[in-house]
């Protein structure tokens, strides 16, 4: 057994405070570790980066400690109990790694609990105490780790996990949160929400349990688990997820959040529900169903695998289509985010450059680390590789006669490598495909995967009576999908060739397309456009000045490349014609009408 006792010691100055005892430490010294990165989110984080101060004794004396690389730490043999002692500095809001201020604490293991080499499939005690101080003796925790002892719901105490990297796996917020709780199939599901919000916490509970159902019905069951933990932290910005064993962090706009006494489901109640669906569907893809890669993955440096397609592609696909099948939005609404993916995937222009594969393999550099030139160089394994997995399911139901759809192969997926626990080889998913529903998809999988080509949707679409259609983008905000406007305002705004924010100065360019009028003209990204033809650009006016010219005219443009003041001549490019639109075929044929309600499990007749 390893032993661990956790506290957040100085809530003001961010610091968390470890004790690791190891009781009969070996002969030859203890050598300990903490993790690069954390399962899910593939990028070297160097974690170790944010232990402050580390020392060891035993019994009472002080142990030597050697820094053995940026990760690691041998101690000097002794005899007796060894006991670590560290610090670590939280200030990281994100799903990834600690945070902790007077407000709240939060942390996954990855960032504070330092592995014993030799000794990771011991099993690991963890005692969780609140700050010192009157001012947090309200605090609750919630996490699903498991309970040692008898304990209070949402009360600070002693937890246990298996070994290693189950005790990793289940990350712990602390402070003054919002709870609710529902049964799922005989299963609690909790909700938690940090940070200041406003949230009809009822209508969550009443959206979510919908959207578990219908995950839990396409695989036949729910993993074996004592509970599920929904752990949210609102803020007035922010995006993002990460799946765990039995629970997920979850970060988003407070906004986003259903307001109490609204019905309507919003854009940002749709992405948050979304989100929501993703990381539970994660429960059994990519949690249980896994690569054999990562099965003993090694967090001290990258592990590669090509299958994130089937793993954040294929929950990408389903995320969104459990909110349809689960009657929280309607089929236009999943139209409309359908063709928002398709069109995002056309207009990067680095699906031409780079397999879903690949993308997948260099996840650790390119898709983690982007740049302004990510547009040009790379394809999203989320992105496409949802298109990928709504193409196999297309493929299947027409190439079946409705028969079987991607719906069984999950279903196969999960009771031949997820309940097993067989981790899937890098090519092994065609087979069982072909197994499982009869149709050779080779041919689909290798043009999906393994070349740049464009996957055959127009006519897949038809075969379920959806309506397909390409055009121009009808202003800056505009993403895809039939509805008018578009119902927020992103960051970026786009003209032809480029994408722009704006900037004190007039607008920031802030990626340039290859071979589009901007790059052609020789304007990069980071260059700040002042004026256009002698006349100040402003985000309102830009768009404007560059879509309202012949194409033969010749733009001349002042920028700013750093504090140098350059002049361009740009020639204005025709709009690109990459912009989707899907929508219920009125006129499609009755075998259409039922492939589409076999689909989308919805009735789409009375439209
Ligand atoms: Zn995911």
């Amino acid at each position: 057994m390893i032993y661990y006792k956790v506290q957040p010691s100085s809530p003001k100055a961010h610091l968390f405070s470890v004790e690791l005892r190891v009781t009969q430490p070996a002969p030859d010294g203890v050598t300990l570790f903490l993790p690069a990165w954390i399962p899910g989110s593939y990028m070297i984080r160097d974690f170790a980066k944010n232990i402050v101060t580390l020392t060891a004794s035993c019994e009472g004396h002080e142990v030597a400690v050697e820094k053995c690389d940026k990760q690691s730490w041998q101690c000097a043999p002794c005899r007796g109990v060894l006991v670590i002692s560290y610090t670590v500095y939280a200030w990281d809001l994100s799903v990834r790694s600690a945070h902790l201020d007077t407000t709240h604490g939060y942390f996954n293991g990855t960032s504070l609990f330092l592995s014993v080499v030799g000794r990771a499939a011991q099993p690991c005690s963890v005692e969780i105490l609140p700050p010192e101080g009157e001012a947090y003796s309200d605090w609750m925790i919630a996490t699903t780790l498991a309970t040692a002892a008898e304990r209070e719901p949402l009360s600070f105490g002693r937890f246990s996990a298996a070994n290693y990297n189950e005790l990793i796996d289940h990350p712990v917020e602390m402070g003054l949160f919002t709870h609710a709780s529902f049964d799922v199939r005989g299963v609690m599901h909790e909700i938690a929400i940090t940070g200041r919000h406003s949230a009809d916490i009822e209508r969550l509970c009443r959206d979510l349990k919908p959207i578990c159902e219908t995950h839990i019905d396409l695989f036949g069951e729910l993993p074996v688990m004592e509970s599920y933990l929904f752990q949210v932290m609102a803020v007035g910005d922010g995006y993002g997820g990460l799946e765990h064993n039995s629970s997920t962090s979850l970060i988003c706009k407070r906004d986003d959040l259903p307001a109490q006494g609204v019905t309507e489901v919003t854009d940002g109640y749709r992405q948050f529900l979304g989100l929501c669906s993703h990381e539970y569907f994660h429960l059994w893809n990519v949690k249980r169903i896994r690569p054999r890669i990562f099965q003993q993955a090694d967090l001290s440096k990258e592990v590669y695998t090509r299958l994130l397609w089937l793993f954040e592609g294929v929950t990408s696909y389903y995320d969104d289509l459990a909110l349809l099948r689960s009657g929280r939005i309607d089929a236009d609404s999943y139209m409309e985010l359908l063709a928002q993916v398709i069109t995002r995937v056309i207009r990067g222009n680095g699906r031409r450059k780079q397999t879903v594969s690949e993308s997948s393999f260099d996840a650790w550099t390119k898709f983690y680390k982007q740049d302004e030139n990510a547009p040009n160089a790379i394809v999203s394994y989320y992105s496409k590789g949802s298109l990928v997995a709504l193409a196999l399911d297309l493929t299947i139901r027409h190439e079946s006669d409705g028969r079987y759809s991607l719906d069984d192969v999950m279903r196969a997926l999960w009771l031949r490598h997820g309940v097993t626990d067989i981790g899937i080889g890098e090519d092994e998913v065609e087979a069982v495909i072909e197994d499982v529903t009869g149709v050779d998809c080779a041919g689909l999988l290798s043009l999906a995967l393994d070349t740049t080509e464009d996957l055959p949707l127009e006519e897949l679409f038809e075969s379920v009576g959806i309506g397909f259609r390409l055009r121009v983008a009808r202003n800056p905000l505009d993403n895809g999908g039939v509805k008018k406007e578009a119902g927020k305002k992103e960051m970026l705004l786009r003209v032809p060739g480029a994408r722009y924010r704006t900037h004190p100065l007039g607008v920031e360019l802030a990626q340039v397309f290859d071979d589009g009028a901007a790059q052609l003209a020789g304007l990069s990204a980071g260059d700040v456009i002042l004026a256009v033809d002698g006349i100040r650009s402003t985000e309102k006016s830009f768009a404007k000045q560059m879509g309202a010219s012949e194409e033969s005219d010749i733009r001349v443009i002042h920028a700013f490349r750093r504090d140098e003041l350059m002049t361009f001549n740009l020639s204005p490019q025709s709009p690109p014609i990459d912009t989707c639109d899907l929508w219920l075929e009125k006129s499609a044929g009755s075998q259409q009408i039922n492939c589409r309600f076999d689909w989308l499990r919805v009735s789409t007749t009375d439209v």
